[in-house]
């Protein structure tokens, strides 16, 4: 065999030789065989594939990064057993049971838009929302736009009645977050309480009014690596506008408590791997970062795939400082996405 025939056959069975093809090029994800292949590259191949992914990220999302900021206007106490939550009310967390008020709201708005961010969630650790919940976040709403601001609003709550999606699409919610949390062969070893169909079916009635997807998962919670390329598949067949990326981050007082955090180089490794299975989806660096890739795994995330971040603090977990990734982004010549911008 010539070594120019030599090196064809080499790249057909080498996956990121495919993927540069297939992905790179055409804006085909990969399969979940091949993100599998993707997952057991060694470490001697995660430069290559990080770069790849970068690559991929640039050509199809373009350089802009979208920043959000989270707010919980409802903690705790909520009626699920997802076992990796420490929101539930089944375990014994540390984790209490509050509300936030209105102006609490509308400064977290502001404080929000002030980093630059323009996307604003806002979150409740529900089964699904009641009435008075609803009624907290339409006035909530209402607030933050009589204060002046004009951030895009996301809302984060939990199952919805088709009359509760409508409602929020009157209500100007531009996105919905509900993550499928895992792969579909996994989720009943994660939550016992409702199942990963139900989780479908809201995502299902909030494109079909309109409003953008937001949908991921935590990785890190026992799952195998094939359910890994699972998940990462039935979320490219979802085809959510964002894919939230969290690392879990074990909860005291949750089922989950003594598991041990994703090591570093396998955490970049699933950052790249999902962005070659949804090369044109907004992919973000959500809760755990910090924990699996520390500072300087948060860069190298960013040059392997990763578009967005949530800034400040998650729901229970304090991140870092919101002005440390702004000028991690202005270092790397990332600009932020500006508002009324689409990527
Ligand atoms: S539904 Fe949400 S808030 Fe409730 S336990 Fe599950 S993840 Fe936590």
């Amino acid at each position: 065999m010539t070594a120019a025939a030599e090196r064809t056959q080499e790249n057909a069975t080498d996956v990121l030789a495919v993927a540069r093809d297939q992905v790179l090029d055409r804006g085909v994800g990969l399969t979940r065989d091949q993100v599998l292949a993707v997952l057991r590259l060694g470490d001697e191949r995660l430069e290559d594939l990080l770069a790849l992914a970068h690559e991929v990220r640039m050509k199809w999302c373009g350089p802009e990064v979208e920043v959000e900021g989270i707010i919980s206007l409802k903690t705790g106490g909520c009626p699920e057993d997802c076992h990796f939550c420490s929101q539930s009310g089944r375990f014994p967390t540390p984790v209490r049971s509050a509300w936030l008020d209105i102006p609490g709201l509308v400064a977290a708005a502001k404080q929000t838009a002030a980093t630059g961010a323009t996307e604003f969630c806002i979150v409740a650790a529900v089964r699904g929302p009641d009435a008075r919940l609803m009624s907290q976040v339409r006035d909530g709403i209402k607030a933050i736009r009589d204060s002046g601001n004009d951030i895009q609003i996301a809302c984060s709550l939990g199952m919805l009645t088709q009359e509760q999606v409508d409602e929020l699409v009157a209500m100007g919610v531009h996105r919905y977050n509900h993550n499928l949390e895992t792969a579909r062969s996994h989720f009943p070893q994660v939550v016992t309480t409702h199942t990963w169909e139900e989780r479908w079916d809201t995502l299902r009635m909030v494109r079909e009014a309109g409003m953008e997807v937001c949908s991921g998962g935590i990785l890190g919670m026992g799952e195998t690596d094939e359910q890994r390329a699972e998940f990462a598949v039935q979320l490219a067949e979802l085809d959510p506008h964002e894919v939230p990326m969290n690392f879990l981050i074990p909860q005291p007082g949750t089922p989950y408590e003594q598991y041990e955090p994703i090591e570093g180089r396998a955490a970049l490794k699933l950052v790249a791997a999902f962005r070659l299975a949804l090369p044109r989806t907004m992919l973000r660096f959500a809760g755990g970062r910090e924990l699996t890739l520390g500072d300087l795994g948060a860069e190298q995330g960013m040059l392997g795939g990763i578009n967005a971040i949530i800034v400040g603090n998650y729901l229970t977990n304090l991140g870092r400082p919101a002005q440390q990734d702004l000028d991690m982004l202005a270092d790397l010549k990332m600009p932020i996405k500006a508002l009324g911008d689409t990527l």
